[in-house]
This record gives structure tokens, sequence and C-alpha cells, in this order.
């Protein structure tokens, strides 16, 4: 079991931001409720992720970080249709391959997990220690780059490397509302998001609750926030299988913002099935509809829930980039939706 070597994982993990964007990720797919995110020197002393989901099972925490051809990803594409950095079952072992990483695991209530080390390369035996701890996975990525001394080069100040880290969370917490996140920077507690409820029987179950809304983008946005609430359905035609899951359900849900006034730092955000991306069309659009409706500003939180079969993840994994099919359909919904609610009469 070889790791990757090291230049070719400084290549996948190119920033300690990247090395968070995994490990919050990884939690999430492990289905966990509540993470804490314990950040050193911008990422560059210590970053220890701390998450309550599923857990690795003793015999798997070797192979979890060593570079494996089938991974999740397959499965988590094809639930999400998006996969956002290209790393294929590869992001552990790249993080162990640069850095002294130390992950220790619990799948069960017992109370006792299993504690592996690795620092570059790993022992033909790696040793499994017996440790407390709670059902659930604890990531610890030390001096990253330690052995790759041109990628530390590259590193820039602590500032710029937990701004970027800061970024990566609150995108995340902007995703997944149900997930309690806990962001420290050198013990200083940054961001603290309780878990919201979110109704399943509720039609908008996808909306995100205003509170995080405000609270992961920092900003008051209460008093003059829409909901958006679009029904694509008859774009789906029915019963039509995707893969494993039947996707019977096309919507988007969220807020927006209009403003009369210019307004710096509005949010202007577009998530498709869960994944932050970019959709020149898409933002275009809503600064064109922001015009036509005489606004000096206009924010937006957009979630698009769509059928995978209508993604090209393809485009440009690393930009975020995604290309959606019956995009002119969307967008029609989409534009006759917010028109009447900026109240926009002309055609
Ligand atoms: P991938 O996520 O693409 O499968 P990773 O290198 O990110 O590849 O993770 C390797 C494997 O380790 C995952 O497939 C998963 O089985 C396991 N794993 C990683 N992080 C966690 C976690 N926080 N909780 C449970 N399992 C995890
Ligand atoms: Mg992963």
């Amino acid at each position: 079991p070889l790791l990757i070597n090291q230049l070719a994982a400084g290549e996948v993990v190119t920033r300690p931001a990247a090395v968070v964007k995994e490990l919050l990720e990884n939690a999430i797919d492990a289905g966990a409720t509540d993470i804490e995110i314990r950040i050193t020197q911008g990422g560059m002393g210590m970053i220890e992720v701390v998450d309550n989901g599923v857990g690795i099972h003793p015999d798997d925490m070797v192979m979890a970080i060593t570079r494996h051809a089938t991974s999740k990803v397959a499965d988590v594409a094809n639930l999400h249709g998006i996969t956002t950095l290209g790393f294929r079952g590869e992001a552990l072992a790249a993080m162990a391959a640069v850095s002294r990483l130390t992950l220790t695991s619990s799948h069960d209530e017992s109370g006792i997990g299993r504690q592996l080390q690795v620092a570059g390369v790993l022992d033909d035996t790696p040793k499994l220690t017996p440790v407390v701890h709670n059902r659930g996975t604890t990531i610890i990525v030390k001096d990253l780059y330690f052995n790759v001394p041109a990628r530390r080069g590259n590193l820039k100040s602590i500032a710029t490397e937990f701004g970027h880290i800061e970024t990566i969370v609150r995108e995340v917490a902007l995703a997944r509302a149900d997930v309690a996140l806990t962001l420290f920077h050198d013990n200083k507690k940054r961001l603290s998001l309780s878990a919201n409820a979110t109704n399943v029987n509720d039609n908008d179950a996808n909306r995100l609750p205003l509170p995080r809304l405000e609270q992961a983008t920092g900003m008051p946005l209460t008093d003059n926030a829409l909901a958006v609430s679009i029904d694509l359905s008859s774009l789906v035609q029915s019963s039509v299988a995707y893969g494993d899951s039947t996707v019977d359900r096309a919507a988007i849900s969220g807020w927006l913002w209009p403003m009369t006034d210019e307004q710096k730092d509005l949010p202007k955000l577009i998530y498709v099935n869960g994944r932050l991306v970019k959709e020149a069309l898409i933002s275009n659009q809503m600064r064109q509809l922001a015009q036509s409706a005489q606004l000096a500003g206009m924010g937006y939180a957009l979630y698009f829930e769509l059928p995978t079969q209508w993604l090209n993840v393809n485009v440009h994994p690393s930009k975020q980039r995604i290309k959606i099919s019956p995009l002119n359909n969307i967008m029609a919904h989409l534009s006759h939706t917010i028109r009447s609610q900026l109240k926009i009469v002309n055609a």
C-alpha cells in the first residue's frame, strides 16, 4: 500500500483550505451532524476536523489513507452529480503523503477507537493503537508540506490561508444547515453554528433557514429577504430512473435580497445539489433582472435541486463549473418567478 508520491500529492492538496474542504466533505458523506474544526497558524500548523459520523471500521483504516482506484466518489458523484476537486479516493492518501497525519476513528458506541499515524510514508505494517474515542472520526493534519519545501514556499500569510479556510467552512455552512459547525483559529472561536432542524415534510425542505444564512454570511439580511420557491417538476419526465436513485423532483428554493441602496458584499450564491457552483449564465440573468427592476443591487442564495442526468460535471471540476442541460427552460422559470417577485412589469 503505497502513498501517492509527494509531488503529485502537492498538486491535489494545493493549500490548507483544500485539506479542510476534503475533510469536511468526508465528514458530511459519513453522515456527521456535528463537526468541529480546529486550525492553528492558518492551517500550516495544524488542521483538526472532528466529526460524529459513522466512523471507520478498524479493518478499513489503512485502506482509508491508501490511494484507491474505486472510491465512494463514484457513488457520491451519482448522488450529487458533482465532484468538486476531482479527487477520487485519494484525498486522505494525498494529505498523508505531505503532512504528519493522525487518523482516529470509532464506528460503534464502545467509546473505543483506533488510531493510525502517518508522516509522508506508510509503514509496511501500520500500527493501529486503541484509544478513547466517541463514534465518529478525528483527522489531524500537522506540518503540511513538511517534506515538500517547494509547496511550503508557495503558502501565503497566516491570515490569507485562514481566510481561505473560513470561506470553505462558510460555503459548507450555507449548503448544510442541518449540520452544526464550529471553527477555531489558534484557540479562538471564529464561527459557531448550531444545527437547524429541517422539516422533511415541508415542500421547501431544502430552503436554507434565514438564521443560518445570516450567521454563515455574517450579514444581517432578514429585513428585506424574499423567499424563492420554484417548482420545475414540469421539466422532469415522470418515472425516469437516474442511475441508482430515481429523482422525480426538480426545484429551486432560496432567498433574494433586492436592494435599493448600494450594498457591497451581498451574497450571490448558486448551489446545485448541495454544491456551490459558478454558473455565469444564471448570475448574468440575475444581474439583468436586478437592472430591470432598477435595483442598486441584489443578493441571492439559490438552491437548485436537479436530476443528476441534467448535469455535466466534467466541465471544470476544480473551478466548480458545471453544465446544466435544459438550462434555457430552467432560466425561463427562474426569470418568470423573479420578475413577478420584483414586480417587473415590462416585457
Ligand atoms: P473518497 O472520499 O474519495 O472516498 P478519501 O481519501 O477522501 O476518498 O477518503 C477515503 C475513505 O476513507 C472514504 O471513502 C471513507 O470510506 C473513509 N473516510 C474518510 N473520512 C471519513 C470520515 N470522516 N468518516 C468516515 N469515513 C471516512
Ligand atoms: Mg473524500
